[in-house]
């Protein structure tokens, strides 16, 4: 498997500067621009701004910053899961239909096998299926059935290659579920490479990269309670219903008992009220 970034938005960490700015300033985009460029906002304080506001769950800047990276070597089991997230990345995969696999290797088509069946002492079953399809799908070809009718028998141990384009709020979304132990092994690896990539030009978004449980994420595990426990990160992070009990522990020392969460959230709700509109001054 090669990841690789291919690109970046150009200079992501005052991108986001100018984006959250804008939300929160008097300042014309113009003006908060114009003071950028005119060094009137050092580095370190864009940095710190920028830190403070990724801590918040205020999310829709990050979709202003866009990054490329080419993957390569990964198997269409990893792609079918890959390409099921839809908003905020796009795929462009190697065809199965306009490449022939006729393939560099002699022997056989390439092929990713996990290493649980060479663990299981059944990797010599797995190439020689390998090699059975090879046989197959290349005199397929050779007797004229095309490509994309030679791929059905192509197994999902298939490799392929992927140019994505990917905005960091996306890429952290699919950190929160594809770095969680409860991901495909393969994909893990993937995003992990990704995170790794990401970290030699842009160390500052990189570390915000973690699997939901992360404290730079959701900070707790909302999985099942046994698949938490299976986890070698819960030696680590809390599950949510335990912060949910530490929680209603820590209100009830300080005398004010939650016994009921859900009747909280109904009362918070009735109970919520417009402002009254501000009569204009005389
Ligand atoms: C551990 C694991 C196991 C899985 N097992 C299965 C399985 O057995 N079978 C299966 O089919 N899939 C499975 N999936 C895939 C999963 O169901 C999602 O399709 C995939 O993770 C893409 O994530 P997403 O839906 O968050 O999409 P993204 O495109 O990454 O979406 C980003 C976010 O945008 C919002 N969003 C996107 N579209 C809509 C919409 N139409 N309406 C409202 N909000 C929207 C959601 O908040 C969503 O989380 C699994 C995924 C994981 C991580």
């Amino acid at each position: 498997m090669d990841v690789v970034l291919i690109d970046l938005a150009n200079d992501p960490i005052t991108k986001l500067y100018g984006a959250y700015r804008v939300c929160y300033s008097p300042k014309t985009p113009r003006e908060v621009w114009e003071d950028i460029a005119a060094g009137a906002v050092t580095r370190e304080k864009i940095a710190a701004f920028v830190d403070e506001r990724l801590k918040t769950g205020h999310v829709s800047p990050l979709e202003q910053v866009v990054f490329w990276f080419g993957i390569s070597g990964v198997s269409r089991s990893l792609s079918h899961q890959f390409v099921r997230h839809r908003i905020g990345i796009s795929f462009e995969q190697q065809s199965q239909r306009y490449v022939r696999f006729t393939g560099r290797n002699e022997e056989r088509l390439e092929y990713i096998m996990p290493e649980s069946w060479k663990d299981a002492g059944r990797a010599e079953e797995f190439e020689k299926l390998m090699g059975e399809i090879t046989r197959v799908y290349r005199e397929a070809v050779a007797a004229g059935i095309p490509p994309e009718d030679a791929r059905f028998v192509l197994p999902n141990a298939a490799p392929t290659n992927f140019q994505i384009m990917v905005n960091f709020a996306e890429l952290l979304h699919i950190g929160d579920l594809r770095l969680c132990t409860r991901a495909q092994w393969e994909i893990r690896h993937m995003i992990s490479k990704m995170r790794s990539e990401l970290m030699k030009k842009v160390p500052e978004l990189a570390r915000y990269m973690q699997p939901k449980c992360g404290e730079k994420r959701l900070g707790y595990c909302d999985e099942d309670m046994k698949a938490y426990e299976a986890c070698p990160l819960s030696a680590v992070r809390p599950h949510k219903l335990q912060v949910i009990e530490v929680f209603k522990r820590v209100r009830s020392d300080a005398g004010k008992p939650m016994k009921d969460l859900e009747e909280a959230d109904f009362r918070a709700a009735e109970e919520f009220r417009e402002p009254p509109t501000p009569s204009p001054k005389a």
